[in-house]
């Protein structure tokens, strides 16, 4: 197996495979630097990209500087990541054929403002890279946030009808 990095046209920089790969191989793994998830933060506090991977619980990050950190994020992706015993290896979930970028779903979290939006070109793409609980908690908070002023207008006029009733 060897992989090479080239420009994408997901986003930057790639990696892709210049042989074939079995399914459920190991194309790689995710390693660097291991961080405290405040260490993280306040390293990267004001940088737009970074290459955190969050191992079990998110509280300790690898900061990458390894061949896996230029992996795109795909979601139809060709590879998984699957973490065994405080390490983390880039799987293949199907068969692989020479030339295919490799690509795993980021399942991002944590990210803020940022709205991570996705450029894999899948056909049932989901247009963020975010986690699907991810999507849900975060859409969940935007309504809590939009809902609180339409909430109080509605009780404003419930309030204002039944005063009219109760002058009448
Ligand atoms: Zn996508």
């Amino acid at each position: 197996m060897a992989l090479i990095i080239r420009s994408s046209a997901i986003h930057a920089a790639g990696c892709y495979t210049t042989t074939a790969i079995r399914k459920g191989a190991r194309v790689a793994e995710y390693t660097g630097h291991r961080l405290t998830k405040a260490e993280a933060d306040a390293a990267y506090e004001a940088s737009p990209i970074t290459y955190l991977f969050g191992l079990g619980d998110g509280s300790i990050v690898i900061d990458g500087h390894c061949t896996a950190m230029f992996i795109n994020h795909s979601c139809d992706a060709n590879c998984e990541t699957s973490e065994v015993r405080g390490r983390v290896w880039i799987k293949a979930i199907r068969k692989i054929a020479a030339g295919e970028e490799i690509t795993y779903d980021y399942c991002l979290y944590d990210g803020g403002d940022d709205e991570a939006l996705c450029n894999c070109g899948a056909k049932r793409c989901r247009r963020t890279m975010y986690s699907k609980e991810e999507v849900r908690r975060r859409k969940a908070a935007a309504k809590k946030s939009l809902k609180k002023p339409v909430k109080k207008k509605r009780g404003k006029r419930k309030a204002g009808k039944s005063a009219k009733l109760a002058l009448a």
